[in-house]
């Protein structure tokens, strides 16, 4: 897994810190912390020593990678420049960090292991078409969140020990097992959301997610910020600025939001208005537009793209006494849980 890739420099930390290089010899030692830069296709090692183009660092007891805790060794690659950090993580402790990232601690254990299930079946299935020949997948929001073994509590590594191995298939082919925090009472068709009809992701009513602190949610968006989206999605705001809803999916949400002004009218694709204007603002696209005073009151239900599993649903699901597979059945219907080799 790729822990960090963008940058020059990347700083180990370690009571004792080893690096071996591609011929298997210790190339280097050091004790606390050190940090590595990458020239050109070389590595150097603390400001001065400069080393080959990869090497294998190891930590005793333990070593930190741009603050990350990881567990095992870490390859670092100098390539044009920039330095890549790769950690080879245990599956298992891969899932109860990503749960630990993307789940609430206090989430009732038959909903975390349902969530172990797909954060799993997530891995397995990106790690047989590996993004690089150096890594499999991103220890970032392009695949899911990695942020080291520090602090995952108990009850994380708990569900992935409980479904160990389990992964979701669909005709014998691992699932896209996509999930969001809350649907807000119905999720997404994947054909509506990203264009292309899977047969296990089609919108599922659920009646579990109600006790979510987002199922409903308001955002009044001001007359600054509103400009701002608007000339980021290419209309040059005037006083006349309008935004608008203009299309819906079959369960409600917004598909075409357009945005006008001056005669300047653009119409796009509310995905792409939803990203602009901030995840974390417009919180989902089942939501109403209303002008008012020249701003815009957003009112909407659930947090993400609502496609897949629904968290909060899952754990409503789990308080009323269902497992996991139950769980899973609901919003991966059409599937079946087996072992991670057929
Ligand atoms: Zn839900």
């Amino acid at each position: 897994m790729l822990l960090s890739g963008g940058t020059t420099e990347v700083v180990l930390e370690g009571e004792t810190i080893r690096a071996w290089g591609a011929d298997g010899r210790l190339a280097a030692e050091a004790a606390g912390r050190v940090t590595l830069a990458a020239v050109g296709e070389r590595i150097r090692w603390s400001g001065s020593m400069l080393l080959g183009e990869t090497l294998d660092a190891a930590g005793a007891p333990d070593l930190r990678v741009g603050n990350r805790e990881v567990v095992g060794r870490v390859r670092l690659l100098a390539r044009k420049g920039k330095l890549l950090a790769v950690a080879v993580v245990p599956l298992e402790a891969y899932v109860a960090a990503v749960l630990s990232r993307e789940t609430p601690p206090r989430f009732q254990p038959e909903a975390l292991a349902a969530l172990a299930v797909a954060v799993r079946t997530y891995a397995v299935g990106a790690a047989a078409k590996p993004r690089d020949t150096a890594y499999d997948v991103v220890g970032g929001v392009e695949d899911q969140v990695f942020d080291g073994m520090d602090g995952v509590a108990p009850v994380f590594r708990e569900a992935a020990a409980r479904t160990l191995g389990l992964v979701i298939r669909y005709r014998g082919e691992l699932a896209r097992t996509v999930y969001h925090s809350t649907c807000g009472g119905r999720t997404e068709d994947a054909g509506s959301a990203w264009g292309k009809d899977i047969p296990y992701l089609r919108a599922q009513f659920c009646n579990d997610c109600a006790d979510s602190p987002v199922y409903r949610w308001e955002h009044r968006m001001s007359e600054t910020e509103g400009r701002r989206v608007a000339k980021a999605l290419g209309v040059p705001p005037g006083k006349d600025l309008r935004i608008a809803v203009t299309g819906r999916t079959p369960t409600g949400r917004a598909s075409r939001v357009r945005i006008s002004s001056g005669g300047v009218s653009r119409e796009l694709q509310a995905a792409k208005f939803r990203m602009t204007a901030g995840y974390a603002k417009v919180r989902s696209l089942k939501m109403e537009i209303v002008p008012v005073a020249g701003e815009w009151r957003f009112t909407g239900e659930g947090w993400g793209h609502g496609v897949g599993l629904c968290q909060f649903g899952a754990n409503g699901m789990a308080r009323r006494g269902a497992g996991f597979r139950e769980i899973l059945a609901r919003y991966y219907p059409g599937t079946v849980i087996s072992g991670e080799t057929p």
